[in-house]
């Protein structure tokens, strides 16, 4: 090979790296697949600085935070023509005097056949309220947990209600009351089981503020041997985005999200996916749990690499993804 000529080959490969990553470091602006709809930092931000306000309070179960919360995530469905799957878009229930409500979207599936099957993406979008007193501060804001998977759920949302490339149909479910037992997933897992829904798939985003260190897969599932679904998705995304957290067995963290309710009535490969790994985030359940300590530059990579992922398995010719007995 001639001299000079690799070495303008390699500069131009250099430029082309730098580009990408000065896009990146500035204002974290990318292209999904489709090259129409972006994912931007801007728009992540706005709505976690709403949901984890303090005029929110903390989203606690049954307080005037969280129907203004409610209020911010059924426009952002209109807004993005995602549709209300029952009358509205509330699926409301009750815990002794507590009225709790989901939020249900619906993107319907453009395959005549595979629509009648439904994906369930979904988030808890209700936090603990107060928090232990740091400062005279006792808000337990909760942009970590839950505003960050409740957000990635709203932009899976209007990623399909504006790509229209689901040939399932794909419902968004925002939950209320889990910081209170799981409640509100529980209540509409029941209820979509009554109804005889055709659900192929649950999964549930938990805590994904924040990046994990470069050594480690950018996200992890719980309940990692119950199904194949780790290795349909990193096929679908072209890489290695989901990886074995063991910690996720130990704490059972299986149990402790709003995936198990979908899992214990349907049967059916439904599992939480989380970037917070015990080690990189300090604010659990605490009132600095707040917007500043979240990474925008990481929560819309993340977001984008798991869009290619879900549009694979929810477009996928058979239900692919299954329960496997070795636990
Ligand atoms: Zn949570």
């Amino acid at each position: 090979m001639k001299k000079g000529f690799s070495l303008l080959v390699i500069l131009l490969l250099i430029s082309c790296a730098v580009k990408q990553k000065g896009a990146e470091g500035k204002d974290a602006t990318d292209r999904t697949s489709s090259g129409e709809i972006t994912i931007t930092a801007n728009d992540i931000k706005k709505s976690m600085e709403y949901l984890a306000s303090d005029e929110l309070g903390g989203r606690a179960t049954g307080t005037e935070g969280i129907e203004k919360a409610a209020i911010f995530i059924e426009n952002y469905f209109k807004d993005n023509n995602i549709q209300p799957y029952f009358e509205t878009y509330r699926d409301s229930f009750n815990i002794e005097e507590i009225i709790g409500f989901n939020i249900v979207g619906l993107i319907e599936g453009n395959d005549p056949k595979l629509k009648k099957e439904f994906v369930i993406l979904g988030g808890h979008y209700d936090h603990i309220g107060k928090g232990k007193e740091v400062n005279g501060d006792t808000i337990a804001n909760g942009a970590n947990d839950d505003a960050s998977g409740t957000i990635a759920a709203m932009e899976f949302g209007k990623y399909f209600a504006k790509s229209k490339t689901n040939k399932r149909s794909v419902l968004i479910t925002l939950y209320s009351a889990e910081e209170i037992g799981l409640k509100g997933s529980a209540h509409l897992a029941e209820r979509l089981k009554n109804k005889g829904m055709d659900a192929y798939t649950m999964i549930n985003f938990e805590m994904i503020g924040v990046p994990r260190t470069a050594d480690k897969s950018m996200a992890y599932i719980s309940g990692y041997n119950r199904s194949n679904l780790v290795s349909i998705l990193n096929q679908y995304a072209g890489e290695k985005v989901l990886g074995l957290f063991p910690k996720a067995e130990q704490f059972q963290l299986f149990f402790r999200s709003d995936n198990f309710p979908f899992y214990k009535a349907f049967n059916m490969p439904a599992h939480a996916i989380s970037t917070f790994d015990f080690t990189n985030f300090d604010y659990y359940h605490h009132v600095d749990d707040e917007p500043d300590k979240m990474d925008y530059t990481h929560m819309v990579s993340f977001i984008n690499k798991m869009i290619p992922a879900l549009e694979g398995m929810i477009n996928g010719p058979t239900k692919e993804v299954v329960l496997t007995e070795n636990e």
